[in-house]
């Protein structure tokens, strides 16, 4: 990856500090990867200068980039190992694509909306990060030539967990998932037992909609 300026690395600090520690995200290899990934690069160029608001923000047909402290919660919850095989649905901007795989986990990146791809594909190609492989498609399928998946995190609102994706997660897998209606979700952390899934919740969030047929359909975006 190349080095970004010390200006926004100063920026990033900041955001790590005052933003994720003092909210409790405690994991350090990800409070490091989240200080030396450039957000700006994730975002419209009109953007650049609200990258390390603590806010999400718009990147294009109708979509949001996550809140810092989402993505580091979103990350922390799903408690990925230097290897691990992970499958993220909703590519969009690609910055939680970027996170994961500055965490050394090899991740599968599905999104639905191929101009959004085709920069997020960009950004990786300009990051060098070389652990990735993206998908264009329906991610409440999953991507079942792939799986088993030690994780998988859904990166936008589904009113249920897609049946593909239970199907996908290994033993000890965990899987991420924003469940709710399409004004308000909670955070629900699922993991694969011997016993079946055992399930935990983080709090509450608010993503755009997961468009499929086993999610929301198109029609009910507002
Ligand atoms: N992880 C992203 C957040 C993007 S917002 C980031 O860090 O920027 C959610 C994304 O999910 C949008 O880009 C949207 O187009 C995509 N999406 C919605 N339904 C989808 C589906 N069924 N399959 C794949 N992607 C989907």
């Amino acid at each position: 990856m190349s080095v970004p300026a010390p200006e926004t690395r100063r920026q990033r600090r900041r955001m790590v500090a005052s933003q994720l520690a003092a909210r409790g995200i405690a994991d350090r290899r990800l409070l490091a990867a989240l200080a030396r990934v450039p957000r700006e690069w994730f975002l419209p160029p009109h953007l650049a200068e609200d990258a390390y608001d603590d806010a999400p923000l718009p990147i294009g047909s109708g979509q949001t980039i996550s809140q810092p402290y989402i993505v580091a919660l979103m990350t922390q919850c799903l408690a990925v190992r230097r290897g691990d095989l992970v499958l993220e649905i909703g590519t969009g901007s690609g910055y939680q694509t970027a996170i994961l795989a500055h965490l050394g986990a090899r991740v599968c990146t599905i999104e639905r909306l191929p101009d959004l791809l085709v920069e997020a594909e960009e950004r990786f190609r300009r990051l060098r990060l070389m652990n990735i492989e993206t998908r264009l498609g329906d991610g409440a399928r999953g991507w079942p030539e792939r799986a088993p998946f030690e994780g998988i995190l859904v990166t936008a609102a589904a009113p249920g967990v897609p049946p593909p994706l239970v199907a996908q997660l290994a033993l000890g897998g965990r899987l991420v998932i924003p469940i709710g209606d399409l004004s308000a979700q909670e955070l629900v952390i699922f993991t694969r037992t011997p016993a079946g899934l055992d399930e935990r919740r983080a709090g509450g969030v608010r993503f755009v909609p997961l468009i499929s047929r086993l999610a929301f359909t198109e029609g009910e975006q507002n």
